[in-house]
C-alpha cells in the first residue's frame, strides 16, 4: 500500500524536500498557504524596490509538475500526532504516514511591550512590499506637513536581516528623494543593536568595513543599545532615551512557527523541534523536521542557525530519508556544510566569507548574486535558472 507523505510548508526546506522527492519518483502532498514559493533571503531587495515583488517568487507548479506530486493550497492550523492527522483552515483533516514539517519561523518579539503592534517586519513578500510602500507614504507626508519625523527610519536589530535591509534602504534613498524633491541629507536612518557589535557572524576586519560603508552612506549605527518598548511612532531605549520615527522596522530575531510547540514537540527556547541525526523528530520517528522549524545540533554540538543554506541542505536529506524509511533502507546522517555567510550591503556590494575566504566590496556583491543562481539551479535545474535568473540578478 502507498504510504502517505505530507510536506507542510513550501519554504527553502519544504521545496528542496519536494523537488528531491519528485526526482526520486515518490508520491507526496505539499500543503502551503500560497500557490507560490518566495525567496525569503531576498526580501530586503523587495523592501528596497530593486525589482517588482512578483520576480521574487515562483509558482509551485513551475518547480513541481510530476503526476505523483499533489499540491494543496491551504493553511495548517494544527498537527495531531496521536491520530497522525493535520488540520487545515478549510476544515479538512489530512491523514499521514510520514510528515515533513518545514513551516518556517515568525518574528521573535521577546515580550517587548508595543513592539508587535507598532513596528513593521520583514518576513513575507507582503510585509516587504508594505515596508516599501510605508517609506514612500512617509516621504509623501513630509512634502505635505514638513514634519521631520516622517524622514526618520529606525531598524531594530543589527543582525543579517537588519543590515541587509539597511543597505538596501540606503540605496533607495537617492531615488526616492529625487522623486519627492527632498534633500538626501534630511533622511535619518538609524539601526539599534543591543549587542556590542552588528553582524556577529562575520570576522572583525570585515565588520569594520561594513560599518565604514554603511555610516559613510549616511546610516547611524547604535550598539549596546536595547529597545525596551515601542509606542506609536516612538522607540524607547534602555537608557531612557527615545527616538520618534515615521518608520519603525523590527529585525531583532525569529522563533519557530508555534505549530510545533502547540503539537507538543520537544523544543528549544525559540520553539524549534529537536531532531536526531536523520532529521526525525526525537519525539516521533514518523515526523521529519527541517529548516527554521528544526533544532538540529551541528558537529560542534551547537544548534545550527535558521538559515536558507541549512534549510536547503536539510530538505535534500529529509527526502532521501523518507524514501529510505518507506523502502526499509538505511537512512543518511545529516551533516551540515557551511559554505560561508554573505551579507549584501546594498545593490552592488557585499561582505562575508565564502568557504572560509573573506570577501567584501563588489566581489562580495558578486558572490552574493551567484548564490542566487546556485539556489535556482539546485531547486529547479536549468529551466528555473533560465526563467528566473534575469529577474533577480
Ligand atoms: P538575529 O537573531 O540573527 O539578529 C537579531 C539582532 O537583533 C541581534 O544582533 C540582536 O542582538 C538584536 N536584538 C535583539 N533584541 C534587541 C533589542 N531589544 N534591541 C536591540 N537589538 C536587539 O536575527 P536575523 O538577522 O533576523 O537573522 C535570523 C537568522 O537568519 C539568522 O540565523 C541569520 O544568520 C539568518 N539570516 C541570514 C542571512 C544571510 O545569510 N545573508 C540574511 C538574513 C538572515
Amino acid at each position: 500500500m502507498t504510504q502517505k507523505v505530507l510536506i507542510l510548508g513550501a519554504g527553502y526546506a519544504g521545496m528542496m524536500t519536494a523537488s528531491r522527492l519528485e526526482r526520486l519518483s515518490t508520491e507526496f502532498t505539499l500543503i502551503n498557504k500560497n500557490p507560490y514559493h518566495y525567496f525569503t533571503t531576498l526580501l530586503h531587495e523587495v523592501a528596497g524596490g530593486r525589482s517588482t515583488p512578483s520576480n521574487y517568487s515562483v509558482p509551485l507548479t513551475d518547480v513541481l509538475d510530476k503526476p505523483t506530486t499533489h499540491i494543496s493550497i491551504d493553511e495548517v492550523t494544527s498537527i495531531n500526532r496521536r491520530e497522525r492527522t493535520v488540520q487545515l483552515r478549510s476544515g479538512q483533516n489530512e491523514p499521514y504516514d510520514f510528515l515533513v514539517i518545514t513551516v518556517g519561523s515568525v518574528p521573535e518579539y521577546f515580550g517587548i511591550p508595543g513592539l508587535a503592534e507598532n513596528s513593521l517586519v520583514l518576513n513575507t513578500l507582503d510585509s516587504a512590499t508594505r515596508i516599501h510602500q510605508h517609506f514612500e507614504e512617509q516621504m509623501e507626508a513630509y512634502t505635505q506637513d514638513g514634519d521631520m519625523r516622517h524622514l526618520r527610519i529606525v531598524v531594530g536589530g543589527g543582525g543579517l536581516t537588519g543590515i541587509e535591509l539597511l543597505g538596501e534602504l540606503l540605496d533607495l534613498i537617492p531615488e526616492l528623494c529625487a522623486r519627492y524633491g527632498i534633500t538626501e541629507q534630511k533622511i535619518d536612518l538609524q539601526t539599534i543593536e543591543a549587542a556590542s557589535e552588528i553582524l556577529p557572524q562575520i570576522p572583525n576586519r570585515l565588520r569594520s568595513k561594513a560599518v565604514g560603508l554603511l555610516t559613510q552612506k549616511g546610516a547611524t549605527l547604535h550598539v549596546n543599545t536595547r529597545i525596551t518598548e515601542v509606542t506609536a511612532g516612538c522607540v524607547h531605549l534602555g537608557d531612557n532615551q527615545m527616538i520618534e520615527a515615521g518608520t519603525i522596522i523590527w529585525t531583532g530575531g525569529v522563533r519557530a512557527n508555534p505549530l510545533l510547540t502547540d503539537a507538543g514537540f520537544t523544543a528549544d527556547r525559540r520553539g524549534r523541534a529537536k531532531v536526531n541525526q536523520f532529521l526525525q523528530s526525537v519525539d516521533d520517528h514518523h515526523v521529519f523536521v527541517g529548516g527554521d522549524s528544526a533544532w538540529c545540533d551541528g558537529e560542534n554540538g551547537t544548534p545550527l542557525p535558521p538559515t536558507a543554506q541549512m534549510a536547503s541542505q536539510m530538505g535534500h536529506v529529509i527526502a532521501d530519508n523518507v524514501v529510505a524509511l518507506i523502502s526499509g533502507n538505511a537512512m543518511t546522517t545529516f551533516r551540515a556544510r557551511s559554505l560561508g555567510t554573505l551579507a549584501s550591503l546594498g545593490r552592488e556590494v557585499g561582505v562575508g566569507t565564502v568557504l572560509g575566504v573573506p570577501v567584501h566590496g563588489v566581489i562580495g556583491g558578486l558572490f552574493k548574486e551567484s548564490s542566487k543562481l546556485k539556489y535556482l539551479w539546485e531547486l529547479g535545474g536549468i529551466r528555473l535558472v533560465e526563467k528566473k535568473a534575469n529577474q533577480v540578478i
